[in-house]
């Protein structure tokens, strides 16, 4: 009770806001870093150094000790190396020392982080610098400031710089067109993420007992349980009280740094879970889901469970993802995905809404390759998340509204009557769609699209920075077709109407999961990469380096060395999982099945000499001896396929044969182990079992 009345007070109390820079630094500072945080205006040492002595002293007032630049290298999560405030004063004391060229710029040695070819490791070091449109905050003593990480020649070896690169370029691009009509008030035009995050949640010590949850964050073998989720049961259901105390405690913590965590629910699967913050701006939506990401992972420690945030831990139950709600809006609260209430309004809506439309269909591989990692292969595709294949959800009366546009004829609105869409009216969009369809890949909700395909423990980071990008491309061929236009509301019609015409076909409104659709797919031409190994090389694909290249996002040199990062960390993950494999069947697996096979097999002898054999007895025996070889040899044949994955020289064909063969090795593996498992008594099988797992007391 007490605790609720003072959340407001608690939120964002670790974090250095604009409550925070506004009451400690002098009035002319506070102004220039507003100014910086809202246009990303450069920032110098002059405003630097205030701003870094007043964050210093709010730090230690919270305890800190020490400093971090916290960025974002290509391995997915977020790295830090601690510095403490220490400086050596005259008498042999220390001060608490924080200047603003610490601030502002960082050097950690980086030689170990992926930069796929791009830096020398001669001159290994890498740049930090100050992101000052996320806040900084503390945690543990030691005060956070995001930061972007880049080689000495400046090329990106994160995840933010392009992310930031992306959102300026999309602003601009908005901006022009807004500008067209007439529309030049608007403040700072941003694109806006809400990323809705699902989990797993399992008790900690049948988590350590798993060598394949300790080392891949996901079984690698386990017999399906008696049930899994067919029953229906789990989904926004009541929430075990264990979980519960999770939640809240995670809640408060998130609260704390500034996140605003607000929806949590059961997920579909038993023990899946599912945190949604408040949308806000990309770049701090992408640090926030990092530290949600991190702040699960301890707040479950504290409460004796692990939270697993890989895509598929368990083969017989739906796997976890993120949906990245996506939209644009200005800092005066509007968004620009709304449908409007007049008819310009309208024009600008189905312009925005119609270069998503072809954003998406142009440039569905990088969607695609944007979520392309070795665990989400094993969840795109297989009946449960959207597929493999991008397609886009509008729902039956955009899509109506959108054909009788595009082929000039009236469109009737089934209660309000007709609506007249002559030249010069265009016609009212419907402003609450409450279609929903939770198979599609990308679906219109209302005033934002959900992008789902992105994998749960990836960075949000990729899929955006090609949204934003794919759809300044688009705007930006729009402002040049109405700029030279005579008749700007007939160009504006001719403009969706074509557009609409070229792109429909990435419009589906059916179930995605459907075998018809793959073949419909086809027929349309659709891409389908099945695999991670198959769509990420096509990054490199004339088209896109060029679209990259125009706005700024990546270089050539840096998209390369994205493919290679990207491609070997297909190999590595699944290198792992294949070793893993290997050392649970000769170390557990093995054993246990010939110990069990002894175990009986004497019994057998002893019942025999009284004159008692049964048959089933004898069966089992044969049957598991049969199943121990099966289990030997394909585990051999694994450790073979490994072998050979790994002597590709090319990260493109290693990837790919990693990917096709090393897993097909490991499927034949697992079904053997799966079915031993099934025939060994209990107490012999040396893990806990799905059902010990997902139904755990
Ligand atoms: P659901 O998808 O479960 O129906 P909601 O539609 O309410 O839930 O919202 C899901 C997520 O979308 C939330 O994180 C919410 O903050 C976010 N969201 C809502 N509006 C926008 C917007 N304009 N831009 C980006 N995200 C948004
Ligand atoms: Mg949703």
């Amino acid at each position: 009770m007490e605790m609720a009345s003072r959340i407001p007070e608690l939120f964002g109390c670790m974090v250095f806001g604009d409550r925070e820079m506004k009451a400690r630094l002098p009035e002319e500072i506070y102004t220039a870093l507003r100014r910086t945080i809202r246009r990303g205006a450069p920032l110098n040492l002059d405003i630097a150094n205030p701003v870094a002595e007043a964050m210093k002293n709010w730090a230690l007032e919270l305890g800190a000790t020490h400093f971090t630049h916290w960025f974002q290298p290509l391995t997915g999560i977020t790295a830090e190396k601690h510095d403490s405030f220490i400086e050596p004063a005259e008498d042999g004391q220390v001060m608490m020392k924080f200047s603003g060229k610490s601030l502002v710029r960082g050097e950690p040695d980086a030689s170990s982080f992926p930069n796929g070819g791009l830096r020398a490791t001669f001159e290994a070091r890498g740049y930090t610098a100050w992101d000052p449109t996320s806040p900084a905050f503390v945690r543990d003593s030691t005060l956070y400031i995001p930061t972007a990480f880049c080689s000495f020649s400046g090329e990106a070896l994160d995840a933010k710089t392009p992310l930031l690169r992306s959102m300026e370029c999309l602003r601009n691009s908005a901006r022009r067109l807004m500008s067209l009509f007439g529309k030049t008030s608007i403040g700072t035009i941003n694109p806006t993420v809400g990323a809705e995050q699902e989990y797993f949640l399992i008790p900690q010590e049948l988590y350590d007992e798993r060598l394949d949850l300790r080392m891949c964050d996901r079984t690698l073998f386990g017999a399906p349980p008696p049930r899994s989720q067919e029953i229906s049961d789990h989904y926004f259901g009541a929430i075990k009280p264990r979980v519960k105390a999770f939640m809240d405690e995670l809640d408060l913590e998130l609260w704390k740094l500034g996140v605003t965590a607000k929806t949590e629910h059961n997920e579909a699967a038993p023990c899946q879970h599912e945190l949604a913050p408040i949308f806000c701006t990309t770049n701090i939506a992408c640090d926030h889901n990092q530290l949600t990401m991190e702040m699960m992972k301890r707040v479950a420690k504290k409460h004796g469970m692990v939270c697993i945030l890989h895509e598929k831990p368990f083969c017989c139950v739906t796997g976890s993802g993120k949906h990245n709600n996506w939209s644009i809006s200005t800092s005066h609260g509007i968004n620009l995905l709304e449908p409007g209430d007049s008819p310009a309004d309208n024009a600008q809506f189905l312009l925005f809404l119609t270069a998503v439309i072809a954003a998406v269909d142009e440039y569905a591989d990088l969607l695609r390759i944007s979520v392309a990692n070795a665990a989400n292969d094993y969840r795109l595709g297989a009946n449960e998340a959207p597929p493999a294949i991008l397609s886009m959800f509008l729902g039956d009366e955009l899509t109506e509204i959108l054909e009788c546009l595009s082929e000039g004829k009236a469109y009737d609105r089934h209660e309000n009557g007709r609506l007249d869409i002559g030249v010069e009216v265009l016609p009212k969009f419907p402003k609450d769609n409450t279609d929903r369809n939770r198979t599609s890949p990308f679906a219109f909700t209302g005033n934002k699209f959900e992008f789902r395909m992105q994998g749960s423990s990836c960075s949000i980071a990729d899929a955006n920075v090609v949204l934003n990008t794919i759809v300044a491309e688009i705007l930006d061929r729009f402002s040049d077709r109405l700029e030279a236009a005579d008749d700007f509301n007939g160009e504006v019609k001719a403009i969706a109407q074509e557009t609409y015409r070229a792109h429909k076909r990435i419009v589906f409104n059916g179930n995605g999961y459907s075998e018809e659709w793959r073949e419909e797919a086809a027929r349309r031409g659709l891409h389908n990469y099945a695999t991670a190994a198959e769509a990420i090389p096509h990054l490199r694909d004339a088209a896109n380096v060029a679209l990259f290249e125009k706005h700024g996002i990546y270089t050539a040199a840096e998209l390369q060395s994205r493919c290679d990062i990207m491609l070997d960390a297909v190999s590595n993950s699944v290198g792992v999982e294949a070793n893993t494999m290997l050392e649970m069947t000769h170390k557990d697996i093995l054993p246990a099945v010939i110990a069990y096979t002894s175990h009986i097999a004497d019994g057998l002898l002893k019942k025999q000499s009284l004159g008692l054999a049964s048959a089933a007895e004898n069966e089992l025996v044969k049957s598991l001896s049969g199943l121990t070889d099966r289990i030997a040899s394909a585990a051999e044949t694994l450790k073979r396929t490994v072998k050979k994955a790994a002597a590709n020289e090319n990260h493109a064909d290693r990837a790919q044969a990693y990917s096709r063969d090393v897993r097909a090795a490991m499927a034949k593996l697992r079904a053997a182990v799966d079915e031993a498992e099934m025939k060994v008594g209990r107490e012999w099988w040396p893990y806990p079992s799905y059902t010990d797992i997902l139904f755990y007391k």
